[in-house]
């Protein structure tokens, strides 16, 4: 397991929030437009936020310029430090002990996640784990979540970690995550931890589908063959 970067997607991978960024989103709008539930026919796993809310806003007929997207943003964030504390809010399985063996190794981690970076450090942080990802890329880079393997590449350069997108594994819960890997050459590794079968991680091209990040003995194996 020599000279790679581990890239992690949060929602349905490290944690469940316990909907807390749904009702996050749900009660901003409903704050400045008046509209509640707005995001419920809205389709939300593996996008970006940015990508989530103009969605809404077109929905909903509202304009979708850059000073509408960030007051919802702001307004979101303001909502999520508050929902973020619920008793549904929980670690997925594994996640604690892995993070922990790939820091004492020394191997680099970062997020690769659709939030918006406050919006990211926010859901981490009742659970203790922003230490291990120094940096990243999110979804207040870019509103596609296809351009963001270039931007964590860049940030973990000036950590003196330089490495080609086929050095970075890329582990998430959904198709959108293995597909923003595979369009770059980087690894895929698939967890059904969220809202798809292995099956449909399976077909959508990850080069590793395991049940959960409990299954640490398989992802060493296929991390130590790259
Ligand atoms: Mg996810």
């Amino acid at each position: 397991m020599k000279d790679i970067l581990l890239l992690f997607d949060i929602d349905g991978t490290l944690i469940d929030s316990g909907e807390a960024g749904s009702r996050a989103l749900n009660k901003a709008f409903e704050k400045l437009f008046g509209i509640k539930d707005a995001f419920k026919p809205i389709s939300m796993a593996g996008k970006t936020d940015t990508q989530i809310i103009k969605e809404a806003l077109v929905f909903h007929r509202i304009d979708n310029g850059m000073h509408m997207i960030n007051n919802m943003i702001s307004t979101y964030i303001e909502f999520l430090k508050m929902e973020i504390d619920n008793p549904r809010r929980t670690l997925k399985p594994g996640v604690a002990e892995i993070l922990e063996f790939f820091d004492s190794r020394n191997i680099p981690m970062g997020l690769l996640t659709g939030n918006i970076e406050e919006g990211a450090r926010i859901k981490l942080s009742p659970f203790g784990i922003n230490r291990y990802f120094p940096t990243g890329a999110f979804g207040s880079d870019h509103e596609d979540r296809d351009m963001l393997l270039p931007i964590a590449i860049s940030r973990f350069s000036r950590f003196g970690i330089d490495l080609t997108p086929d050095r970075c594994i890329i582990i998430g819960d959904t198709p959108r995550d293995v597909r923003c890997a595979k369009i770059h050459g980087a690894r895929a590794v698939a967890v059904c931890t969220g809202p798809y079968s292995a099956d449909a991680l399976h077909s959508s091209g990850a080069d590793l589908v395991i049940e959960s990040l409990n299954h640490k003995e398989r992802l060493i194996s296929f991390l130590k063959e790259l």
